[in-house]
């Protein structure tokens, strides 16, 4: 198995273990993705996953995972309270190591707030 598909199955039992059911869409066989790229996702996936059962007292959460030729995507969603934007990036580490190692491989995170938290992580297959 590959890095992500390890973390995959992490976190999947973690959320088991919160009783948070989790559903997994889209494809784990990430062709153009390097290595480097692989492990800042797995990252993000871990730190996604441990806030959704920290703070958001959701009863489910969509992890998706896509690849086209350009980039590889994950998005984490919880049906959960939500964040408050502004207030709640600067309360931990988390969300901004996210970011910070976003930026190392040239990949962005967005954030939306509504029905739940979701997080959307983007990343090239090309490391510029
Ligand atoms: P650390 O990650 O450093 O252990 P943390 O989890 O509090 O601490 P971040 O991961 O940066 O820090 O998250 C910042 C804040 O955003 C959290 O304290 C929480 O209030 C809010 N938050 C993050 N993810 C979610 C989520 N899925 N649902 C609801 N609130 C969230
Ligand atoms: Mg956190």
């Amino acid at each position: 198995g590959t890095k992500l598909e390890d973390e995959l199955f992490r976190v999947k039992q973690i959320l088991l273990a919160a009783q948070i059911t989790c559903k997994v869409s889209g494809s784990l066989e990430l062709m153009k993705t390097p290595l480097l790229v692989e492990n800042v996702l797995s990252m993000c996936l871990k730190e996604a996953v441990t806030n959704v059962v920290k703070h958001s007292n959701a009863t489910y959460c969509i992890i998706s995972i896509n690849q086209s030729a350009k980039e590889t995507s994950l998005k984490v969603h919880d049906n959960g309270t939500g964040l408050d934007g502004d207030k709640d990036w600067s309360k931990g580490h988390g969300l901004r190591g996210i970011k910070e190692r976003l930026d190392f491989v040239n990949g962005s995170l967005d954030i939306h707030s509504n029905n739940g938290t979701t997080l959307n992580i983007r990343v090239p297959n090309v490391i510029q």
